[in-house]
């Protein structure tokens, strides 16, 4: 799988490439992810990418003719199966299923934008729109980020299969939530506001080593 993100501050997704997962994917090759600055398509002295609003309105948005640019240079080495997505608040909602959707691509191009958007033409030029939810960030570039780390835990080799199986959100049942887990200590002890001594204990169902039985419980425990 081949990310390419398109974005006006490369350097945010410095630490993100070098750390954890993301890092091995790329070490082992799995995932290969390049960074395009769209400053690059600039056409004038001053690198302008952005402009005034036609109609009045705050801020900045990003002109077409430099995404375009950069999408038609990109698209030189155009693949069968590839997608263009233009990261948007107005967008169709990330979720786990356009996740699993989108991991069968071979090349993700990934727009980023910033200040008040885009010239809403640049729509013309993508395949998808997608909004990571209900909110605004200041940038496409967490979304992106977002987009890349949800995919690349579902391509084959990242994570050992059987950890995604039990995930939540990857279940067939109508919860689709992961079962509440522990780890040690057994007993754990605490102080409350008043000073009292209290204690949370690990449901017993699962020191019982009974696997039939953990298993109906995980399945009805939320
Ligand atoms: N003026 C825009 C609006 O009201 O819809 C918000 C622009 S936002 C400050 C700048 C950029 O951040 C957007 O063009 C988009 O690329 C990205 N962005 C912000 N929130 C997002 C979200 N929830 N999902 C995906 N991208 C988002």
């Amino acid at each position: 799988m081949r990310f390419e993100i398109i974005t006006i501050f490369p350097h945010i997704f410095d630490s993100f490439l070098k750390t954890s997962i993301i890092k091995r994917a790329k070490d082992r090759k799995l995932i290969n992810i390049k960074i395009h600055d769209l400053r690059k398509w600039a056409v004038d002295k001053h690198k302008t990418i952005d402009d005034k609003p036609y109609g009045g309105g705050p801020g900045m948005v990003f002109k077409v003719d430099t995404i375009y640019r950069t999408l038609k240079s990109l698209n030189k080495d155009r693949r069968k199966r590839q997608s263009i997505v233009l990261l948007t608040p107005q967008g169709k909602q990330f979720d786990q299923k356009t996740a699993k959707r989108l991991s069968k691509k071979d090349r993700l191009i990934l727009v980023c934008g910033r200040y008040e958007g885009f010239d809403n033409r640049i729509k013309k030029f993508v395949d998808e729109q997608i909004s990571i939810g209900p909110y605004i960030l200041n940038g496409g570039e967490v979304p992106a980020m977002t987009l890349i780390e949800v995919i690349t835990r579902l391509l084959p080799k990242v994570i050992r299969e059987e950890s995604l199986k039990e995930e939540s959100f990857s279940f067939k049942s109508s919860i689709n939530l992961e079962y509440p887990q522990y780890t040690r200590p057994e007993v754990f002890t605490y102080k409350d506001k008043s000073g009292k001594l209290k204690t949370l204990k690990v449901p017993k169902i699962l020191l019982s080593g009974n696997h039939a039985k953990i298993k109906e419980w995980k399945e009805k425990v939320l």
